[in-house]
Order: structure tokens, then sequence, then C-alpha cells
């Protein structure tokens, strides 16, 4: 046998008996890096097997029977449901129309969650219209007293959605401002950026002692129509137009019908990936499984459900993490964070490792932002390096956590915020748009890689590092 040959042969007969070491176990990254339809298929599950899912309703209840047999499916332990109740509000008949003094024309709106009703026959009054929550807050009593309050405003888009904390006040509490100042209704623009004719629902507090008045949203275009036919009213009260109508003030005729059903069951469920070393503290990582009622919740917050779910589920496929990893799908959020309070309440003695969360739609992961003890630098450096090959840059301000983690986050427990492109989160956001098609497959599948990277460090940081 030529020499050449016989060392081929005696190599090949060495690495037969020695065995190939096998390829490298792939990481929980290379893992959600090959693709999986996890995030998808359960986005795309709960909205075409439960649609919309209201707190409190047999809609949020079959979505939990729903996440109870996934989780379990997905081979998650300690699935479970924690059942509390809360006050239940559900939309009723609603429709409004301007009614003069211009030929009368009907307006999209949705009533806004906790309105009162106007009764079945609904009411009319004058337009009382401000520019802005502030002008309503600066306007005398007199000036509303009795009158239908609308308030104007034109939130724009923005990537990291800053504009909804500052537009958001006219829908979160300018009702009960309005109430206050003895308002018999409050209409505000949407609290959105679409061009659309459908209203985006949310929901609006009064405070203790404030009798809740009827509060509804009208689509911009809608919105836009009602100021034009204001601004005529104003400039027919100032001059006599060609149109021959009487300077009149603008009047609106609305009809809301939400109900209060008391109080009713809704509930947290909860799944674990158990950690090797049980006195090493959770990573707790959440979403919330209700949804209001136009659409059918695809991004807000379906898809961020698939997001976290998928992300734990590749991390325990790669090996078992140090740290417990805990999912919290939420319930009622929207109606008021009833799900994040029970939790707190539950769970808020015992200690977290750090906390995140998932409600800001399905497009791209493009920043990170921390908010970590000192001890925990190297573990923010180390994400900070996995995330940065997929787009995502480190932010300079802190994190702030979610709606379902806030209590935690205000008590002191870590938060790291993968923070989401949401240039087009307020077109759709609680609006009949937000379904499955707006979910972008190839971006939530980077959210998915991204939370991957995240929860592989921080389920095996140490506990120097982290509490
Ligand atoms: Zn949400
Ligand atoms: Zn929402």
């Amino acid at each position: 046998m030529p020499r050449l040959l016989a060392l081929t042969a005696a190599t090949l007969a060495a690495g037969t008996a020695l065995a190939i070491p096998p390829p490298p176990t792939p990481t929980a990254t290379e893992l959600a890096q090959r693709g999986d339809d996890i995030a998808w298929s359960i986005t795309e599950g709960l909205t075409t097997e439960i649609g919309p899912r209201m707190a409190g309703t047999e809609a949020e209840a079959a979505a939990r029977r729903w996440a109870l047999a996934r989780l379990k499916a997905l081979g998650f332990q300690n699935v479970r449901e924690e059942e509390f109740r809360m006050q239940t509000w559900v939309r009723g008949e609603e429709s409004a129309a301007l009614t003069g003094p211009f030929q009368p024309q009907a307006l999209h709106i949705a009533a806004l969650g906790n309105s009162a009703s106007t009764g079945p026959k609904g009411i009319e009054g004058e337009i009382a219209y401000f520019a802005s929550y502030d002008a309503l807050v600066a306007a005398p009593d007199a000036s509303v007293k009795g009158k239908i309050v609308f308030i104007d405003h034109q939130m724009q888009p923005a990537q990291d959605g800053s504009g909804y904390s500052y537009y958001g006040r006219g829908r979160f509490t300018g009702p009960n401002v309005a109430a206050k100042k003895g308002a018999i209704a409050t209409v505000i623009r949407s609290i959105g950026t679409d061009d659309h004719r459908g209203a985006h629902a949310g929901g609006t507090n009064f405070e203790a002692g404030v009798k809740p008045i009827p509060a509804g949203a009208l689509s911009n275009p809608d919105a836009d129509q009602l100021v034009r036919q204001w601004q005529r009213t104003r400039q027919m009260r100032t001059k006599e137009t060609a149109l021959g109508y009487t300077p009149e003030p603008l009047r609106m005729n609305l009809v809301l019908t939400p109900r209060n059903l008391g109080q009713r069951a809704s509930g947290n469920i909860i799944a674990e990936v158990p950690g090797s070393d049980p006195a090493a503290s959770p990573v707790i990582i959440a979403c919330h499984l209700d949804s209001w009622d136009l659409g059918t919740g695809a991004i807000d917050d379906a898809s961020g459900c698939g997001i976290i779910a998928a992300a734990a589920k590749h991390v325990m496929t790669a090996g078992q993490p140090r740290r417990t990893i805990r999912i919290l799908w939420a319930g009622a959020e929207e109606v008021g964070v009833f799900g994040g309070k029970a939790y707190f309440d539950a769970h808020g003695k015992e200690r977290h490792a750090v906390a995140l969360e998932s409600d800001f739609g399905a497009d791209r992961v493009w920043r990170v932002d921390f908010k970590l003890p000192d001890s925990a630098k190297p573990v923010a450096d180390r994400i900070a390096a996995a995330v940065m090959p997929f787009g995502v840059v480190r932010g300079r301000q802190p994190a702030s956590g979610g709606a379902d983690i806030g209590a935690l986050v205000q008590a002191g427990v870590p938060a790291i915020d993968l923070q989401q492109d949401g240039t087009r989160y307020f077109d759709l956001h609680h609006t009949p748009d937000d379904t499955l098609d707006k979910v972008d497959p190839v971006q939530l599948r980077q959210n998915v890689v991204v939370w991957t990277a995240t929860l592989a460090i921080l389920a095996d940081s140490s506990d120097a590092e982290l509490p």
C-alpha cells in the first residue's frame, strides 16, 4: 500500500475508533437564529382561535385555557393560573353625529374603558373645543359646564413611541378633568398616528368621588371633520358666509351604552423553566394576554406573549439555566393593570433577579436600556455585545420596565427594556386594524433572537451580579 494511502486508512480507522467529536451543542441564540414558529404560532393561534380578549369576559377566560394548554405543550413546568377578580367594563352601542349647524353627519367613535353610559337615547350638546389637554386643564369651569368637551391634538409617530405619554393624557385623565368642570361628556381625537376611520380604544380613569361621564374617541379623519366644522362655526360667528346658515355653535349627538358587569374573574398565567440552582432568584419575563375588543390583539399583545415564550423555550432547549425563568402572561392589563397588581400582591415579596416585558408590538428591537445595580455592569456589557450583531444599540437612559412588571420595578427589581421600533405601533394600537396580517414574521423572529440572547445571559448570571 502506498505510504500516503496507508496513513489515510490509519487516520480513518483511528477516527472511527475514537469517534469524530460531535458538533458543538448549539447555544440558545443559535437555536433561535435557525428560526422557529413558536412566536408566530402563538400569535396566530391566539388571534385565530380566541380573537379579542377583553379582560373579565368569557373570551379572556378562553384565552387562559388556551394559554395553559399551549405552555404545557411547549414543555414548561409549574404551568398554572393565578386567579384574581376585577371590575369588568364592556362596550355597548356607540354612535356619534355632528348635528348642527351643518347637515348632520355620523362619526366613527369608540367608547373609552370606564366610560359612563349616555343611556340608549343618547345625549345632545354643544361642543367645547380644546386644542390640547393642557388647554382643557387651564379652562374656566364656565366654558365647559353642560357641554360636550372635545380634546384635539396631533400625535406624531416616533420610533420610541415617546408621544404616547404626552398626548395620551387627553385619554388617560381628560374625561376626569372635564367631569370635574361640569361637562356632560368628553370626546377626544384618538391617541393614534394613522388616517384610518377606526377609532383607538383605551382606558380612561375617573378619580374617586368624581362621577364618570360618557367618554369616547373619534378616528383621526372624523376628528378632522369635527375640527373643520368647529373652525367654520367660529368664522360664521364673526361674519356671515355664503352658506346661508345661521351662526350657531357646533353640536353633537352621542350614544354610548357601555356596562359595568361588576367584579368578574380574570387571571395570570405563569409558567417556568426551572433553574439548576434553587437558591438563585428567578428572571421574570412578561406580556399580557388580554386585549381590547376592536381588533384581535395581534400586536397588543399576542406577539409579546409569543416572543417571550419562544425565547424561554430556546434557553430551555439549549440546556438547563442556572436561574429559573418565570413567564408571566398577565391578565387584565388594558383596563387597569389588574394582573400586574395581582402578581405583585402574590409575589412582590419574593426575590426577582431582573424583570423584562414585551408589550410594544412585533417590529424589530432597536435599542436596549438597562436599570441594573452597579454589580450587574458586566451583565449589561455582555448583553449589549450579544445583541449588537442583530442591529440593537445600547441606550443611554434607564429602563422603565412594562406595565405588568411596573410594580416590581417600582419596588426596586432591576429591569431591562428591549425597545421595539414603534414607528407604526400607534397606527394600529387598540384599533380594528390590530390583526395578524400586521405582524411581520421577519421582524418577529429578530425579536425572538434578541430576547433569547438576552435571556440566556440573564439566566446564567451570577449571584454577585444580580440580586
Ligand atoms: Zn399592551
Ligand atoms: Zn394596549
